[in-house]
């Protein structure tokens, strides 16, 4: 079975940037030559800036990260091509968010500027308290500031992800994205209830992701997985299993966070991530179903949404 993919989060860009290797051929677990086992492949590239770094520091990295992108020699060539839509999938197709928003610094402009820049998904939090407000790892809402720039995003017509938010902050997301009529997704994360950890999804959180018509990625972290971080492939399928229950069918995609996570030992990079679906297929997943995870309900959104 050939396949196609859609992945909703990488970390690459940061790689790429700070590594100084090229999207086409790299040590990393994203290239285009991995990419090659797939018939079709859009990726969305997280600016994701380093935490060391102090917001007005991150903010030229993440500026400096998409020219580097842009720059890249296989982009350069067309051998893929940087959008802000998904109309034409002929080609390796990449789509820019950004993680962690604390970098506009309390400057709501700059949620322009990463517009214009073609950033169209916002993955506002990360780690702990910041401009924004709080993450996962806190009990805190958003800040007055991170609700005006979420605003903003979603007026732009940017998607709203929760991936990284605390309870708090992903219940004010919602209702930002409610008021804009805008769907809310989380990029990257699992069901809390096979793996209790803060940066995986409640049941009612999955609930209103559904309403909003969003969409849901699979995160391949191994600690995200299984609780004690040892976990191989087929510990993804008691999340799946969990989502298809929660009814999420048309919602479920895949974002591995891939350079920025550690894989399962059976899945070291984008290339044995097939890996995954014959898995699927052993377990009497129906081909139609392993499709829709892979490319077809990612495809469908952001032909929806991203306009
Ligand atoms: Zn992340």
């Amino acid at each position: 079975m050939r396949l196609s993919l859609f992945d909703l989060h990488c970390d690459t860009a940061y790689k790429m940037l700070t590594e100084n290797q090229p999207l086409s051929r790299n040590n990393f677990a994203i290239s285009l030559e991995n990419a090659r086992k797939f018939e079709q492949y859009t990726q969305v590239m997280a600016l994701w800036t380093d935490d060391k770094l102090d917001d007005e520091v991150g903010w030229k990295q993440a500026i400096l990260m998409s020219q580097n992108l842009q720059k890249d020699f296989a982009v350069q060539q067309g051998l893929a091509a940087i959008s802000t839509t998904v109309t034409d999938t002929s080609r390796p197709t990449l789509l820019l968010s950004v993680e962690d928003a604390r970098i506009l610094a309390g400057k709501l402009e700059r949620v322009n500027v990463l517009y214009r820049l073609g950033v169209r998904i916002l993955t506002p939090l990360w780690k702990g308290n910041t401009c924004i407000g709080g993450s996962h790892d806190t009990l805190t809402g958003l800040t007055v500031f991170g609700a005006q720039a979420i605003r903003r995003a979603a007026s732009l017509g940017m998607i709203l992800d929760i991936s990284h938010a605390s309870e708090q902050s992903a219940k004010e997301i919602f209702a930002i994205g409610e008021e804009y009529a805008r769907p809310v997704i989380a990029s990257h994360s699992n069901a809390y209830d096979i793996c209790p950890v803060s940066r995986n999804l409640k049941k009612e959180q999955i609930k209103k992701i559904l309403a909003s018509n969003g969409v849901i990625g699979l995160n391949l972290h191994v600690s995200f997985l299984k609780k004690d971080g040892n976990a191989a492939a087929k510990d993804i399928l008691p999340h799946v299993e969990y989502f298809l229950e929660a009814d999420a069918q048309d919602a479920l995609c895949l974002g591995c966070d891939m350079d920025g996570c550690e894989l399962p030992p059976d899945i070291s990079n984008l290339a044995s991530l097939p890996h995954l679906a014959e898995l699927m297929l052993q377990h009497n997943y129906p081909e139609k179903l392993i499709r829709r995870i892979f490319f077809e309900n990612a495809v469908g959104f952001a032909k929806k949404y991203l306009t």
